[in-house]
């Protein structure tokens, strides 16, 4: 999947920071509900597939999920323009108030918060005895409503969505709903994408377009006898001349040192390469660099493969 150059450009804009996470939007489509604009535009390729690749991606570590936003719809015709309509249970009227409910823990009586009131005291209406203490004497029971029509006291009104662009109602629980996430770069493989497949992605498009054959990991017999693994190989042949750059990928904590550019060169020798390129991640030492201009070793440090003068803008 990384080989794909696609997909390593769109890691890489993540690793540039161009964009901080790929946002979802809702797009309701026949074979997939949400899209990713910034993704699909960079990869020219439709939804589906792009929801498919960033899940793979975070399956495979390269990417974080995050969640973004969860969509309720209309089932019929997809629209978000959704109303949640409470009515009277008793007579179905969308007319209720909401009111303050106390109870007089005493008798029990449990009426709106208005009818308690009696000058600047609360009384209760039915044993006419004053309520001080909230908990003590009396309880609060928040949110109820008052049917304007009927009349009743409603503790839980019947509530229903409304679809404002095909006027259908649908019970509460049968609009559907999408979670939809996010993605950001893994930070692990952040590091791991800077320092190893990014410069290894850059160097092969340079290599391809310069007219190589590119292969990477691949095992060679020297002319020792030897066999090496060479971590990339690129062939170019003009009628029978044949020319063959090995290319060797080195890291360091902080630089490569000069024992990476002895051991590259002897591989490169002995497999008869002609050319002999190191990248370096993120740089090479000043002692290996003399080491490497010595023995003609063409050097890149992997930081500054963006620059404009690296191999892959020119
Ligand atoms: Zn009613
Ligand atoms: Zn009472
Ligand atoms: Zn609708």
């Amino acid at each position: 999947m990384l080989s794909d150059p696609k997909v390593l450009r769109l890691l890489e804009l993540l690793v540039e920071r161009k964009v901080s996470a790929l946002e979802p939007a809702f797009a309701p489509r026949r074979d997939t509900w949400v899209s990713y604009p910034f993704a699909e535009a960079e990869l020219g390729a439709d939804p589906a597939y792009v929801t498919q690749l960033l899940e793979d991606l975070h399956r495979l570590g390269y990417l974080d999920r995050q969640f973004a936003e969860r969509v309720v719809f209309c089932p019929a015709c997809n629209s978000q323009d959704l109303k949640l309509v409470a009515s009277c249970p008793k007579c179905g009227s969308q007319h209720l108030t909401r009111l303050t409910v106390l109870r007089h823990k005493n008798c029990g009586y449990l009426a709106p918060e208005s009818e308690f009131q009696r000058g600047g005291e609360r009384v209760c209406p039915k044993c006419r005895v004053e309520l001080a203490l909230v908990g003590a004497d009396y309880e609060r029971l928040g949110g109820r409503h008052r049917c304007a029509s009927c009349g009743e006291l409603v503790e839980a009104p019947v509530e229903r969505w409304h679809c404002r662009a095909c006027r259908r109602a649908y019970d509460k629980g049968d609009v559907r709903e999408q979670v939809m996430y996010s993605y950001l770069l893994n930070k692990a493989q952040l590091a791991r994408l800077r320092a190893e497949r990014i410069p290894k992605a850059r160097v092969r498009e340079f290599l391809t377009r310069e007219g190589y054959e590119v292969q990477e990991s691949v095992r060679q017999v020297g002319r020792s006898g030897a066999e090496h693994e060479v971590d990339m190989l690129a062939v170019k042949r003009t009628g029978p001349l044949e020319h063959r750059v090995v290319v060797g990928f080195a890291s360091g904590e902080e630089a490569v040192d000069s024992e990476e550019v002895v051991k590259l060169y002897a591989k490169a020798y002995d497999v008869n390469a002609q050319d002999t390129i190191l990248v370096a991640s993120p740089r090479l030492s000043a002692e290996a660099g003399q080491f490497a201009a010595h023995y003609h070793i063409r050097v890149y440090n992997a930081e500054d493969l963006d620059r404009p003068d690296s191999p892959a803008a020119r």
